[in-house]
C-alpha cells in the first residue's frame, strides 16, 4: 500500500529508460509485484503457475536460481542480472548491496513444474531446481537445424525441420536408401572456407542427411562425407550406412553408423566419424588435369538386423 509511494515511480514506467530492461514488460511487472507487496494473504493463493512467475527473474524474465539477490526495498533479480546493473536496482534504482533472498530460495525448492517441452510430448514433472537439467536432455526437446555452413538459429521438431530445409535453405530431398552423387567443384584449390552441401533422403520412414564438404585437416586439405541421422541417438543405432568414391578401379569405402543431429555437424566432423578423402586422391580419382574436381559418391543406408 503506502510502500510504493516511499519508492517512488509505480513499476513498469522507469524500467524502459534502462538498456539492460529493454525486454521487460509491464505484465512481468505484475507478477513482480506480487513479490514486492507486503503480505496481504495473497501468497497462499497462488498456484503453481503464478508461483513460477515470481521465480522469474524480473530483469531478464529467465527463472532465478540461487543466489537470488534482492535490493533494500525486495526487489528481487537473478544473479546474472545482478553483475550487469551496477549495484543499482533497476526497478527502485536505489542502491543493491548483496542481499540474499533466501525466502524466495526456499520456496523454490517446493515448486514442481511441468517440463518446459510438454507441449512437444514431454509428461515430466520437475522440482524446480532439477528442471533445467531434465529440459537440457529431454527427450522431446526440439532439435537444431541440421544446415551447416552458418550459424542457423531454428530449432523444431523433424517434421518443422524438414520444411525448414526445403523451403528456407532449398536443400535437395530424395526418396530411397541408395544413392549415387556426383561432386562438381571447378576450383579444388580452395578448400580454406569449408565448403559444404547437404542431402536429405527419406528412408524406412526416417530421415537421414548426407553432408558432403571440404575442409582443411591441419595442413592438409580433406574431403568428407557423412550421414546424419534426423532423430535421437538411440534411434539412430538402428541403422548403418556405406559410402563409397572411386574411379579408374580403385575406390575407397566407408561403413559406419549415422551420427543423431543431436550432435553437432562439427562435431561429427571433428571427431573425423566419415569418409574422409584427401585432396590429392580426390584429384587423383576425378582424374583430368587437377583443375576440377569430379567425385562420385555412391552410398546405401539400411537398418541393422
Ligand atoms: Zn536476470
Ligand atoms: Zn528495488
Ligand atoms: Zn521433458
Ligand atoms: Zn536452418
Amino acid at each position: 500500500m503506502g510502500e510504493r509511494d516511499e519508492h517512488g515511480p509505480m513499476p513498469g514506467s522507469p524500467f524502459l529508460e534502462r538498456s539492460v530492461v529493454s525486454s521487460f514488460t509491464s505484465a512481468e511487472s505484475v507478477s513482480f509485484t506480487k513479490v514486492c507487496a507486503p503480505a496481504t494473504g495473497k501468497a497462499a493463493i497462488l498456484n503453481a503457475s503464478s508461483l513460477h512467475e515470481l521465480l522469474d527473474c524480473s530483469v531478464c524474465i529467465s527463472s532465478m536460481y540461487p543466489p537470488i539477490y534482492q535490493c533494500l526495498n525486495g526487489h528481487t533479480l537473478c544473479s546474472s542480472c545482478k553483475s550487469r546493473v551496477q549495484n543499482r536496482c533497476p526497478t527502485c534504482r536505489h542502491e543493491l548491496g548483496t542481499i540474499r533472498c533466501l525466502a524466495l530460495e526456499k520456496v523454490a525448492e517446493s515448486v514442481e513444474l511441468p517440463c518446459r517441452f510438454q507441449n512437444l510430448g514431454c509428461s515430466e514433472i520437475c522440482p524446480y531446481y532439477s528442471k533445467l537439467k531434465h529440459e537440457s536432455n529431454c527427450t522431446y526437446r526440439p532439435y537444431d537445424c541440421p544446415y551447416a555452413g552458418s550459424e542457423c538459429p531454428v530449432k523444431g521438431d523433424i517434421s518443422a525441420l524438414l520444411l525448414h530445409l526445403r523451403d528456407d535453405h532449398r536443400v535437395d530431398m530424395h526418396n530411397g536408401c541408395t544413392f549415387n552423387h556426383r561432386y562438381v567443384k571447378s576450383n579444388p584449390q580452395e578448400v580454406e572456407n569449408a565448403t559444404w552441401m547437404l542431402t536429405v533422403f527419406s528412408c524406412f520412414g526416417h530421415h537421414f542427411c548426407l553432408h558432403f564438404e571440404a575442409f582443411q585437416m591441419g595442413t592438409t586439405p580433406v574431403y568428407m562425407a557423412f550421414l546424419r541421422f534426423m532423430g535421437d541417438e538411440n534411434e539412430a543405432k538402428n541403422f548403418s550406412y556405406s559410402l563409397e568414391v572411386g574411379a579408374n578401379g580403385r575406390k575407397s569405402i566407408w561403413q559406419g553408423f549415422p551420427r543423431s543431429i543431436r550432435d553437432s555437424h562439427r562435431k561429427v566432423r571433428d571427431s573425423h566419424d566419415g569418409l574422409i578423402i584427401q585432396r590429392s586422391m580426390a584429384l587423383f580419382f576425378s582424374g583430368g588435369d587437377h583443375k576440377e574436381l569430379k567425385l562420385r559418391v555412391t552410398g546405401r543406408i539400411w537398418r541393422e538386423q
